[in-house]
C-alpha cells in the first residue's frame, strides 16, 4: 500500500487523514503540534500517541522530507545557499541570509517559473511544477535544523512565482505562521510577486496578514515589456491601481523591488518617474543593484547606482540600496536556479 505524505498537510487536511484510520480527530491536533510545533518528524519519537497507533501511522502514512543534495556557503558574507532534492528527484534552492538581529531566509515555491524575467536565471529553466506545501515549509524547517539558526524572517522571492502557486502557498505560509504550527509573526512573511493582478486581488479580500512586495524593476510599460512579459497583461498603471486597493482595504505597507539594470531601468529620468509612480502609494523601495549571471544584462556601476538612490532619496516614500548577498555563490536576487542538476 503506497504511504500518504503528511507532510505539509493543514489541520483540516490531516483530520481527513486521521479519520480515514478510524482515529479520533484530537488526534490530528497532537500530530499537528509534534510536526509543526515540536519539529519531531518520526513518529516513533510522538511519545503522548499510542503503541498501536504510531504503528498504524508506521504502517499507512510518512512524514517526506527534502535532501540536502548541496550546501555552498559565501566567502563575502554570513550567506549560504541550500540545494534540496525532491520525491520525484527535481531540485530547488534556498538562500539563508544571517543578520546581526535577524536570519533570513529566501524559500522557493515553484521548480522553474513561467513567468521568463529576462534578467532571472530561474526565468531561463521555465516552469516543471507547483512546490506542495509540505516541500514550502520544509526548506525552513530544513535548513534550522542543518544550521541551528533560528530564522525569524522569511521571504517567498527564490524559484518560482508565489502566485502561481497561490492555495500551496496559502497553506505553508498559514502553517508556518500559526501558533500552534511553526510560529513565525505573520508580519515577518514576505510574498512576493511580479504583478499577477487577480492574485493581489485574492490576497487583499481574503485578508491575509502577510507582507506583500511587487517585483516592479520598470518605469514605462516598453521597457516593463521586454524585462517581464507579463506586463503585456497586467501593465504598470493596473498593478499600481491594485497595489493602493491593497494598501487601502488593508493599512499595511507594501514593498517595491527595483532591479536596477545597466543602461536599462536605471536613468536619472527612471529614478524621476519612479518617485512619481509610487509617490502616492504606502510604501517602500527596494533597490537591487543586479548580480550579473549571464545574457545581456549588466549591473550599473556604483556611481551611478549612487546617483539613482540620491535621486530617489528625496521622495516621500523610503529608498534602501539592498546590497545583494552571496553573488559569489550564485546566491543573489535572480541568480537562483538549479545548475548542480
Ligand atoms: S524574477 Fe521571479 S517571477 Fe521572474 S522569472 Fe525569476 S523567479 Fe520567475
Amino acid at each position: 500500500m503506497k504511504k500518504t505524505n503528511i507532510n505539509g498537510l493543514d489541520r483540516e487536511g490531516l483530520e481527513s487523514f486521521i479519520s480515514s484510520l478510524g482515529e479520533k480527530r484530537f488526534r490530528a491536533q497532537q500530530l499537528y503540534s509534534w510536526m509543526y510545533e515540536k519539529g519531531v518528524m518520526d513518529f516513533e519519537e510522538m511519545t503522548n500517541l499510542s503503541k498501536p497507533f504510531r504503528s498504524k501511522l508506521n504502517e499507512t502514512a510518512t512524514i517526506s522530507r527534502l535532501k540536502l543534495s548541496q550546501q555552498l556557503s559565501s566567502q563575502k558574507d554570513p550567506t549560504t545557499k541550500f540545494l534540496f532534492e525532491l520525491d520525484d528527484g527535481q531540485k530547488i534552492e534556498s538562500v539563508l541570509m544571517v543578520y546581526p538581529a535577524r536570519s533570513t531566509i529566501c524559500i522557493s515555491t515553484q521548480v522553474g517559473c513561467a513567468i521568463d524575467c529576462k534578467f532571472c536565471a530561474t526565468g531561463t529553466m521555465g516552469l516543471t511544477r507547483n512546490l506542495s506545501p509540505g516541500e514550502i515549509i520544509d526548506q525552513v524547517a530544513m535548513v534550522q535544523q542543518i544550521t541551528g539558526e533560528k530564522i525569524s524572517n522569511i521571504v517567498c522571492m527564490g524559484m518560482g512565482e508565489p502566485f502561481h502557486n497561490y492555495d500551496n502557498l496559502m497553506t505553508a505560509c498559514d502553517i508556518l505562521s500559526d501558533d500552534v504550527g511553526m510560529n513565525f509573526a505573520k508580519r515577518h512573511i514576505v510574498v512576493s510577486t511580479s504583478g499577477l493582478i487577480p492574485k493581489i486581488h485574492q490576497f487583499t479580500e481574503e485578508g491575509r496578514k502577510f507582507r506583500l512586495a511587487i517585483s516592479l524593476n520598470a518605469t514605462t510599460d516598453s521597457v516593463r515589456d521586454k524585462l517581464m512579459p507579463l506586463n503585456k497583461k497586467w501593465p504598470i498603471r493596473e498593478l499600481i491601481e491594485s497595489v493602493q486597493a491593497y494598501t487601502e482595504a488593508t493599512k499595511r505597507r507594501v514593498t517595491f523591488e527595483y532591479v536596477l539594470l545597466n543602461g536599462v531601468n536605471d536613468s536619472i529620468e527612471d529614478a524621476e518617474r519612479l518617485k512619481k509612480l509610487l509617490g502616492h502609494l504606502s510604501c517602500k523601495i527596494n533597490l537591487i543593484p543586479y548580480n550579473a549571471t549571464f545574457g545581456e544584462y549588466k549591473r550599473p556601476t556604483d556611481s551611478s547606482i549612487q546617483q539613482f538612490y540620491e535621486k530617489m532619496a528625496g521622495s516621500k516614500v523610503p529608498v534602501t540600496v539592498r546590497w545583494s548577498k552571496g553573488d559569489d555563490i550564485d546566491a543573489g536576487c535572480g541568480q537562483l536556479a538549479t545548475n548542480a542538476n
